[in-house]
């Protein structure tokens, strides 16, 4: 399979002054295959979005390297790194607040053209906003319209029209179905859908709940705290899910089998989500785990590949820990 996005090692360390840093994103490494979903799931303030924009260039890295293709994009100058933007596009959350109020749906949609000077003609240019709005389930007709004459669902439409303006590759889907009605959940979901296969794209799909990437992603990436904690393909994450923190989000997702739900047993996380600012030594969830054992205090857990393309980062999967406890290095 063939790799569009690869991130070794990034890190992204924000100083708070006085000797303060936050490890908003701390040596995360993983791939996303040309046409592929990729889920990245987490509560708020897991370093999910700052993911998003340090990909994106948006951010300077602190460490690490992200590849796009075959560019480095924090190695590129800001010229290259214009054009590359051409071919990553993102979706935000809040599809208000991130379409001017003052503009019309055309001129919303027509900016990344004219930035870019795609079309030398307006004729052109505008026949391609009436075709993305068609794309979009939205028609021609709502082109003079300004933002605040749509729902949320169709408002959502228009940011997506416009990440597409460009023909990109990638998208970057920032919780783009979170500030949605439920029930426009899946039609905006389907909608991706259905542009991905047209348009052979790859999305990066984030979001802070595992039950809004199920249906979308083939292969999921659970973040805690800065770091990757699991990655594996969808079906795999949802059946068979390793790490701690995994099978706890899992286990807080409703069945809506009343005699399944009744029969479950549910993980209930101790604690609150700890401060990025000082997160806890070793293994970063240990605060919160019912597993917790000695050597999670001492020892970060190593990101493993515990089985076919599932990895994990947590001491239960360790060979030192799994075959010998006796065996386990000595920690006071
Ligand atoms: Fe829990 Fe230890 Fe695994 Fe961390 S490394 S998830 S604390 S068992
Ligand atoms: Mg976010």
């Amino acid at each position: 399979e063939e790799k569009i996005l690869e991130i070794k090692n990034l890190k992204k360390h924000f100083s708070l002054g006085k000797n303060r840093i936050l490890k908003a994103v701390d040596d995360v490494t993983f791939h996303i295959n040309k046409g592929e979903t990729f889920g990245l799931v987490g509560e708020s303030g897991c370093g999910k979005s700052t993911i998003g924009r340090t990909i994106m260039g948006l951010y300077q890295k602190t460490a690490g390297d992200v590849f796009f293709g075959n560019s480095n994009v924090h190695e590129l100058t800001e010229k290259e790194l214009f054009i590359l933007r051409r071919q990553m596009q993102m979706i935000f959350q809040d599809p208000y607040a991130s379409l001017n109020p003052r503009s019309t749906v055309r001129e919303i949609i027509s900016e990344p053209m004219e930035v870019h000077q795609l079309y030398k003609r307006k004729r052109e240019q505008n026949e391609k906003v009436y075709q993305l709005l068609e794309e979009v389930g939205l028609n021609r007709e709502h082109a003079n319209r300004y933002p605040h004459e749509f729902s949320g669902g169709q408002r959502q439409r228009i940011g997506i029209a416009r990440a597409l303006a460009l023909n990109p590759d990638f998208i970057i889907a920032d919780e783009p179905i979170s500030a949605l009605d439920v029930s426009v959940q899946a039609q905006v979901v389907n909608l991706l859908k259905q542009l991905q296969e047209e348009k052979n794209l790859t999305f990066l799909f984030i979001a802070h709940d595992l039950s809004m990437v199920k249906q979308i992603s083939d292969r999921i990436g659970v973040m805690y705290l800065g770091r990757l904690v699991e990655l594996t393909s969808s079906e795999t994450l949802y059946e068979q899910p390793l790490h701690p923190y995994t099978q706890a989000l899992l286990s807080a997702i409703p069945i809506p089998d009343p005699d399944v739900e009744a029969s479950r047993e549910r993980i209930i996380l101790r604690g609150e989500l700890p401060s990025p600012i000082n997160p806890p030594s070793g293994c970063v969830f240990r605060t919160r785990c019912p597993f917790a054992m000695e050597i999670c205090g001492k020892k970060k857990p190593q990101w493993k590949e515990v089985d076919d393309n599932h990895f994990v980062a947590c001491h239960l999967f360790h060979d030192e820990v799994k075959n010998n406890k006796t065996k386990m290095p000595a920690v006071n």
